[in-house]
């Protein structure tokens, strides 16, 4: 199936699992693997891991291994290497150099103390001097009326608003790290990956990313966004929240819970394994809006 293995680069689809080494997996992040998953492989597609480890601060030792134990254990199998985004850093400085050659950046001293509202700089710093001395961030400009709306797969069609893409936003933090954002547009797009299917949680963050997309003239994949699982607070389950890592022991239970809140069809009780849970989702898995 992976056209990693043998070279030939047939396939029309390729999708992706994209976790940060923050900690374990837990059932929301399971549900975003296994939906990623079973979109690939219904679809006789590729499905990578791809490691997000361009924020060292928040790397949590050790997370790398737990992820990829959870993920084997769940029968949740990859295609080709792992793949970790610290190794294209070359990438993302070429796409700032771009973006700054066509006058999209500007640098920004803004504190969280002196952001608008929504994030954007508070100060109107793309007007001022900003020498290389002072710690700055990098931002994009936006232009809301510009960036066309999309079909979500899953979601149906999607619109943008000035809420939900602020007037400018960080693509380098003032750190030094590229951010999310500016990564994950250079990375998701075509024809590295087709598809990304990932948790609504991240919806926002598709504007920006297809805004960057378009900026650098990258090919947007298609996106599908599935419901987040939520603790019984009505919080998005993270790691952040303290969401307890994945049982192994009974990956089957988990597989599905996964599917449940997928919306899927439940496999029957004659399927007792991984494997006979897995075959039955991928025959079966459906994209509803
Ligand atoms: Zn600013």
């Amino acid at each position: 199936m992976s056209t990693l293995a043998t070279g030939k680069d047939t396939t029309c689809y390729r999708g992706r699992f994209a976790p940060s080494p923050t900690g374990h997996l837990h059932a929301g992040s399971l549900v975003a693997a296994l939906a990623s998953f079973l979109d690939a492989r219904h679809s006789s597609g590729e499905w990578q891991l791809r490691v997000d480890d361009i924020d060292p601060p928040r790397a949590v030792a050790g997370s790398v291994e737990a992820i990829t134990d959870s993920l084997s254990v769940h029968g949740l199998v990859w295609d080709g290497p792992l793949v970790f985004q610290s190794a294209s850093e070359i990438r993302y400085e070429r796409a700032l150099k771009r973006l700054a050659s066509m006058g999209w950046l500007f640098r920004c001293l803004c504190t969280r103390a002196t952001l608008s509202e929504r994030g954007s700089c508070g100060q109107d710093c793309e007007y001022r001097e900003i020498g290389d001395g002072e710690p700055h961030s990098l931002r994009v400009k936006t232009h809301p009326e510009r960036l066309p709306g999309f079909e979500d797969r899953f979601l149906g069609e999607q619109s943008v608003s000035a809420a939900t893409l602020p007037q400018d936003f960080i693509v380098k933090r003032r750190d030094g790290l590229y951010a999310y954002q500016l990564a994950a547009a250079v990375d998701d797009a075509q024809p590295h990956f087709t598809h990304i299917v990932r948790g609504a949680d991240l919806l926002d963050s598709t504007y920006r990313q297809l805004w960057l997309q378009q900026l650098l003239k990258l090919k947007a994949p298609a996106y599908g966004h599935v419901p987040v699982v939520q603790d019984d607070a009505g919080n998005k389950l993270s790691k952040q929240t303290g969401a307890a890592a994945l049982d192994s022991r009974q990956p089957e239970n988990n597989l599905r819970a996964g599917l449940r809140h997928l919306g899927q069809a439940a496999p029957p009780s004659s399927a007792r394994s991984v494997t006979d849970i897995l075959a039955h989702a991928v025959e079966y898995w459906t994209v509803g809006k």
